[in-house]
């Protein structure tokens, strides 16, 4: 408390000290205390009562300390520190000091020395505010923490990002958003203006608008205010950007930002394998029937349409004997050559090996498929020309057309396929159209194939014999083995009809071992020397290892190689491989006889007779059919039975039927007959019978 004085001036004083908001005390040079305000004693806890002037620094102390203030330090501690700082301070201002009081309350000191009075002290209660920094403190760093943290995570995502504030200033962004972009330093600043940002991904054509700056501009305000979640994606120049908006409480907005161009590339090369073929890189399976699919409602619309079924010929043969190197390098050129004879309205896809398909659309008329089809066939059946090979291919086509043939996919797939098999089987490079009855003819077809497979196993096969006649001898000299098939429900199928079919699986050969152990087995218990005849497709020579076969049979039934006969076609000789001449001579050496079957017909050229040395020469029984009514075909046979004569070859006249035929081929010098007139193809248990009776030479025939 303020002396008190009785001027007024001293109660001014007293007024102004109480009224002041910090403790209060002034000592003396010696230490005494001479001035204080109420302030001053709250803050210490001094009671008024115990407080008096002069009183001396060490009474104060320690008074203070019976309080509990000063609890860090004894009272003669405190007081002997408390005097240096004073002493030593007779200057201005002194620093602040703290001291802690009772009840951890903590005051804030700070002293001035005045030479006429000593030194005035104020004191105030710091404690709070200590507390209250301490708080802003703490909330700093783990402010600065966090945003450590959001600055790691917002630049180590590799999207692009960055935030505005709801004044469209940019808050934030990250090192992709502005890489993305390309954006200069000045316009990743926080606080730049998001038009700034816009007005330059305008300028610098990273934007995908059609239209004006201000429109590029206003569209992205218009996303802005609607204030949804909006996805967009950007194509500019080659990239691709996924752009993501978040609309915040605040009215700001967080944008997202990836770069998918490579994302999107990879999707569009996983979609084009899907649907392409990854040798020739043309549409696949999949790709056509989609692109036939689409072209239907067309198709109701009455647009004509063609789909055409490719398919190349003798691939497999390429394929496996030079190897798939080869065979993919001609498959690749092959449909370039295909490529070629399309218009870009047409879709051309290879539906895999060496199948391809080609929609025409629109055509006019049937008329311009067959076109097509002529230029396909024709530019196919020149040879390729692959690592110094020339590979003489070709293509057979089979056409539907849309919607006469069919309207759906399904179904004009199914025709252009059938018709395709019919191209096939008429002597392939060329093509064919779908015929209405064309579905029967290839169902039987397939009911043949797959019943040969089984008819082995089923016992449905078996084999008959049809005698040959020498006309010297007027014996049975020779028995043909003709094979018989009994299908289980269809009944006698001719060989006509399946030798072909087994030909073309390949069931032949297994099918012709099995005729010739049969033939060899039957004839070993004739009674006679006949010899027995075996026919032997050309595919069965493909087999290396046919003598061996041959052989093996022979000394397995035990029938002497000078009884067998084999039978070979023309055709067998028109690819004159070596092979099959040596295994010809081969089977010849070891006393095999070796006929010219069915001769005349196909190819008919002399020459074949004189690449082989034939036992025997048949002459086709179109012949003896046509004896009467083409004169020509009494000179061929009078050639050929010269020529036989002239070669060392015996002769056999085929279909003989009746005795002006016979008459005819006996004038004319031929060694033997087969036909209908002596007798049909027996049954293997009839033969012996037939044989034993023809010891005494008495034949049904006329002589
Ligand atoms: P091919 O080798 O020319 O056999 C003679 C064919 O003429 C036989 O027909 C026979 O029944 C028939 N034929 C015989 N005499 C007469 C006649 O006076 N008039 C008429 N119109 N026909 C007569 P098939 O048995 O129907 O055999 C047809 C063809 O099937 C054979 O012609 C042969 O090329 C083939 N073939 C038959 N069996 C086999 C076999 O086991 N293996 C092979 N690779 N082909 C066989
Ligand atoms: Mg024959
Ligand atoms: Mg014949």
């Amino acid at each position: 408390m303020a002396e008190a004085g009785h001027s007024d001036s001293a109660l001014l004083l007293d007024a102004a000290l109480e009224n002041i908001p910090y403790g209060f005390c002034v000592w003396s040079s010696e230490f005494r205390l001479i001035m204080w305000n109420r302030h001053y004693l709250d803050i210490y806890g001094f009671p008024v009562e115990r407080m008096r002037k002069n009183m001396t620094l060490e009474d104060v102390v320690k008074l203070s300390a019976d309080l509990g203030n000063h609890p860090d330090q004894t009272p003669q501690q405190f007081l002997t520190a408390y005097k240096k700082e004073l002493r030593n301070n007779r200057g201005g201002m002194r620093a602040k000091a703290r001291e802690l009081l009772a009840g951890g309350r903590t005051i804030e000191t700070a002293h001035v020395y005045s030479p006429g009075l000593g030194w005035v002290v104020t004191h105030e209660d710091v404690t709070e505010e200590i507390a209250s920094t301490e708080i802003v403190q703490k909330r700093k760093r783990e402010l600065e923490r966090q945003n450590i943290r959001l600055d790691a995570a917002v630049n180590n995502i590799s999207q692009g990002l960055c935030m505005f504030d709801a004044k469209e200033r940019l808050v934030i962004c990250n090192a992709p958003y502005a890489r993305i972009y390309s954006l200069p330093e000045r316009l990743v600043k926080p606080g730049t203006q998001l038009d700034e940002i816009l007005g330059y991904l305008f300028d610098t054509g990273m934007h995908a608008s059609s239209g004006s700056r201000d429109e590029y501009i206003a569209w992205r305000h218009e996303v802005i205010t609607r204030g949804d979640y909006d996805k967009t994606i950007l194509e500019f120049g080659t990239r691709i950007i996924l752009m993501q908006h978040h609309p915040m409480k605040d009215g700001g907005f967080v944008s997202t930002h990836e770069d998918i161009t490579e994302q999107r590339q990879q999707e569009a090369r996983i979609q084009h394998l899907a649907r392409h073929d990854a040798l020739t890189e043309l549409p696949n399976r999949i790709q056509f029937l989609e692109e036939m699919a689409n072209s239907e409602a067309s198709i109701e619309r009455g647009e004509k349409t063609a789909v055409l079924c490719i398919d190349l010929d003798h691939f497999k043969s390429v394929n496996d004997t030079l190897g798939h190197a080869i065979g993919d390098k001609l498959l690749k050129q092959a449909s370039a050559r295909l490529w070629g004879t399309t218009r870009e309205t047409d879709v051309l896809a290879r539906l895999g090996g060496d199948e391809f398909s080609l929609l025409l659309r629109p055509i006019e008329r049937p008329g311009d498929a067959a076109t097509i089809a002529e230029r396909i066939v024709k530019t196919m059946s020149s040879p390729f020309i692959i690592d110094g090979h020339q590979i003489a291919i070709g293509a057979s086509v089979g056409i539907a057309i849309a919607p006469q043939d069919g309207a759906s996919t399904d179904v004009l797939m199914k025709n252009a396929d059938m018709a395709l098999y019919r191209a096939k089987s008429e002597g392939r490079s060329t093509y064919h159209f779908f015929e209405k009855d064309m579905d029967a003819a290839i169902q039987k077809r397939r009911m043949i194939e797959a019943g040969l497979r089984a008819a082995l196993q089923l016992h449905e096969l078996r084999v008959v014999f049809q005698p040959l006649v020498g006309l010297k001898e007027n014996r049975v000299t020779c028995l043909e083995a003709l094979l018989r098939w009994t299908h289980g429900e269809r009944g006698n199928i001719s060989p006509a009809e399946f030798i072909p079919i087994a030909e073309e699986t390949g069931l032949i050969v297994p099918i012709g071992e099995w005729v010739l152990r049969e033939a060899c087995k039957a004839a070993v218990g004739w009674p006679t020397e006949a010899r027995v005849a075996v026919n032997l497709s050309p595919v069965q020579f493909k087999n290396k290892r046919l003598f061996e076969t041959v052989h093996a049979i022979l000394a397995e039934t035990g029938l002497p190689p000078t009884r067998l006969e084999l039978e070979i076609t023309e055709s067998l000789l028109l690819n004159d491989s070596e092979q099959t001449l040596q295994t010809l001579h081969r089977l010849r050496a070891i006393g095999i006889r070796i006929s010219m079957d069915d001769f005349g017909t196909g190819y008919s050229s002399l020459s074949y007779l004189r690449s082989f040395p034939f036992d025997k020469i048949k002459i086709d029984r179109s012949f003896m059919r046509d004896l009467e009514s083409r004169g020509d075909s009494l000179a061929i046979i009078k050639a050929v039975i010269g020529l036989g004569h002239s070669l060392g070859m015996s002769t056999t006249a085929e279909g003989v039927e009746t005795e002006e035929q016979l008459k005819a081929v006996r004038e004319q010098g031929c060694n033997e007959v087969q036909g209908f007139l002596f007798s049909p193809p027996l049954e293997a248990g009839q033969v012996a019978a037939l044989l034993a009776a023809d010891q005494k030479p008495q034949l049904r025939r006329a002589s």
